[in-house]
């Protein structure tokens, strides 16, 4: 991939937060942090894989980078729509970002051919000046993603998952967005058709110079798709940088943890760290740092004190253990 210093996003203190649901009269609101305070860049051109366990956040952060949730707090700008887009904007800001959901079958209408489900985001946009136009730009998009005309008179059922996928990709490209959150949008597949997938992912990024928001929970699929990886925990991006540098040498203690479950075939047999203990609540979390119940180097300074991401040579991390503090 060339490199670009553009950012196309520019994520500040990015929050969300519900209301917990309460059990008895005049009992306190509680507020449930599902993303708590990210800052984020993305580049132009790259691919920025969001990894964490499930629960973490990273769903609620890419639907709200697209304005599909709106945030309690925080701002998210883009390139071209500076202050984010108004409402005269929205119709071209949602041609140009674009989502991809994880379950394809879910996510495509069950009544309609894929020639009309490939078509419909083109009427509502108003783009090709006629049905004929239409249709040719809905076939050329078949072709784009592994597949041919006779599948627009098909409907979603017969499809398999992963020419189902292929289609969901096809809808969000046929805008020629310039970016796209694609959620989870493997890991409903089996792992052979997972590369083809991934490889067609790769591919459209290389031709139309795509930006994606890759979001997995699986540490080998957003190897394999990314630059750049953000680690994610309880609602906060706790190291984030480039993913060979990351994958080689982790520093926050909870990506080593996580990267330590990865088998290493060519390596042989590692230690694999344990993360002792669960997930703390993610309701109304006091001061410390998110990981210090679960940290092995956890000391009385990560109870009372929130580590913030540093930079320590190109790579962003939050932990007291890492960089100058
Ligand atoms: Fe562990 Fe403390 Fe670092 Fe948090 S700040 S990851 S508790 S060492």
């Amino acid at each position: 991939m060339p490199e670009q210093k553009e950012n196309i996003v520019e994520i500040r203190d990015l929050r969300k937060y519900y209301k917990v649901k309460t059990e008895r009269l005049f009992e306190k609101t509680r507020w449930l942090h599902a993303v708590d305070g990210v800052d984020l860049d993305i580049r132009k051109g790259e691919t920025l894989g969001i990894v964490g366990e499930s629960g973490c956040g990273k769903s609620t952060l890419g639907h709200m980078v697209l304005r599909l949730r709106k945030p309690t707090a925080g701002t998210v700008s883009y390139e071209g729509f500076p202050k984010g887009p108004d409402r005269s904007q929205m119709k071209e800001f949602r041609e140009k970002f674009q989502i991809i959901f994880q379950d394809p079958y879910s996510s495509l209408n069950p009544k309609k051919r894929i020639g009309w489900l490939l078509q419909e985001p083109l009427v509502i946009h108003g783009i090709g000046k006629d049905a004929a136009e239409r249709r040719e730009l809905a076939v050329n998009m078949l072709r784009e993603v592994g597949m041919d005309e006779s599948y627009m008179e098909k409907f979603p059922r017969e499809l398999s998952g992963g020419q189902r996928q292929r289609i969901s990709i096809g809808i969000a490209m046929i805008m020629n967005p310039d970016f796209i959150v694609a959620d989870e949008p493997v890991s409903a597949l089996d792992v052979s058709v997972q590369a083809q997938i991934l490889n067609l992912m790769k591919e459209l990024q290389e031709k139309h110079g795509l930006t994606w928001m890759f979001i997995s929970h699986d540490l080998n699929v957003v190897h394999y798709i990314s630059d750049r990886i953000g680690v994610m925990y309880l609602g906060k991006i706790v190291e984030i940088g480039n993913v060979e540098e990351v994958y080689q040498d982790p520093k926050h203690p909870y990506t080593k943890a996580l990267l330590s479950s990865i088998p290493d075939l060519d390596a042989g047999p590692k230690e694999h760290e344990i993360i002792e203990g669960d997930v703390p609540s993610a309701v109304d979390p006091g001061p410390g740092c998110a990981f210090a119940s679960r940290c092995k180097y956890a000391t009385e300074r990560c109870r009372k004190e929130t580590p913030v991401l540093k930079d320590i040579g190109g790579r962003k991390v939050s932990c007291f253990l890492c960089g100058s503090e």
